[in-house]
């Protein structure tokens, strides 16, 4: 899930906050392992969401998303954003996955008071090539997105290496939603865009954290939200892929994914 809100600066987190939001990404790694396996012809995205539900509770650990925000209130653990739909799609025991659906799921948790936040994009059996690359290329900016969240930069290195991998195949990128800061809430300062001129923006430090998630689209890069409140979709129908870890940055060894097995 993502933000719309201003850019202002990062909090620095502390060793042991991390630690938290580490064993939260853990919890949301385990439950995609576990989603990516269920993933067939037939199942539901409310199947997925029941499962995740599931795996949440006997965690210990709460949902980042359900209940979230007013519009109306989330309510899912999961997004499951299929095909067409870009981000924040409603889980559903009557939208069942068929054999060329490409599918998107995102879920968030909170440990201790701390939260990560994390995407997956699968195909439902067999894609076209041209969308298996889609899926490849979201997951590679997302890579470059993070390899360049390193202190010292800026935000707008960040978004420019999201971007870039995205122009290579001339891809649109969904500029609305974004990445954003991370920790004792879900959605913190500042915004991460998945654009962006480098050395601009927001100076990173170590110990600041971030969920970075591109969405590239098969189309162009125009969205539009649905009568529901929530699932975003893209204008001219074309599919699209979502990607997100959460990460924190640090002072050597590049940043580290919090959203990791443990
Ligand atoms: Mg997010």
């Amino acid at each position: 899930m993502m933000s719309m809100h201003r850019a202002r600066t990062a909090t620095v987190k502390r060793a042991a906050e991390i630690d938290r939001m580490r064993a939260a990404g853990a919890i949301l790694v385990d439950i995609l392992e576990v989603l990516k396996a269920e993933i067939r012809p037939g199942i539901s995205t409310g199947d997925l969401d029941e499962i995740a539900a599931r795996m949440i509770r006997d965690a210990g650990a709460i949902s980042s998303f359900k209940g979230y925000g007013s519009n109306p209130p989330f309510p899912g653990v999961i997004c499951a954003s299929v095909n067409d739909e870009v981000v924040h799609g409603i889980p559903s025991p009557r939208r069942r996955l068929a054999d060329g659906d490409l599918v998107s799921i995102d879920i968030g948790c909170i440990v201790d008071g701390w939260h990560a936040d994390c995407a997956r994009t699968w195909a439902v059996g067999s894609v076209p090539r041209e969308v298996s690359d889609l899926v490849d290329a979201t997951r590679r900016g997302m890579e470059a997105g993070i390899a360049a969240a390193t202190p010292g930069n800026r935000l707008g290195d960040v978004g420019h290496a999201i971007e870039s991998v995205a122009h290579e195949h001339g891809y649109g990128i969904v500029r609305p939603f974004v990445g954003h800061g991370i920790g004792r809430a879900m959605h913190e300062e500042p915004q991460v865009p998945n654009y962006g001129r480098p050395g601009t923006g927001m100076l990173i430090e170590a110990g600041m954290c971030f969920a970075i998630e591109p969405m590239f689209n098969l189309g162009g890069d125009e969205v539009v939200v649905s009568d529901d409140g929530w699932t975003v979709r893209t204008a001219d129908g074309a599919v699209s892929a979502h990607y997100e870890n959460t990460i924190a940055v640090t002072d050597a060894g590049g940043p580290e994914l919090l959203t990791v097995p443990q």
